[in-house]
């Protein structure tokens, strides 16, 4: 097989898998020699969503929405999240925009 991005050599690999900084296991994948691409058949890729969800990884984005609590707003994390996230009420969270349309939210611990 040939890379569709740079033409170079493509070969299997088992390749380790991290999703949101969790290992989900090693995986059968080609890799290209010459760009690192990599490309997974559809029977890998379901795999990998089925270890993912079975560890409650998958579909962590989610929409929220801005609400009111007293004189300042507030963002609410789903139930998906904070369990991911192991979130406990009264925790501390450094905030700061990267721009208008994008904030970083980052655990002080
Ligand atoms: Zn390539």
């Amino acid at each position: 097989m040939m890379c569709m991005f740079c033409k170079g050599n493509v070969v299997r690999k088992r390749v380790k898998y991290e999703l949101v900084g969790e290992v989900l296991g090693i995986f059968p994948v080609e890799v290209c020699v010459k760009c690192n691409e990599r490309f997974y058949t559809k029977e890998t890729s379901m795999l990998i969503e089925k270890v993912a969800r079975k560890k409650g990884l998958w579909d962590l984005k989610s929409k929220t929405k801005v609400s009111r609590v007293g004189n300042s707003l507030a963002v609410r994390f789903n139930k998906k999240l904070v369990e991911f996230l192991g979130l406990n009420k009264g925790e501390e969270f450094s905030i700061f925009p990267e721009s208008k349309d994008r904030i970083v939210i980052s655990r002080n611990r």
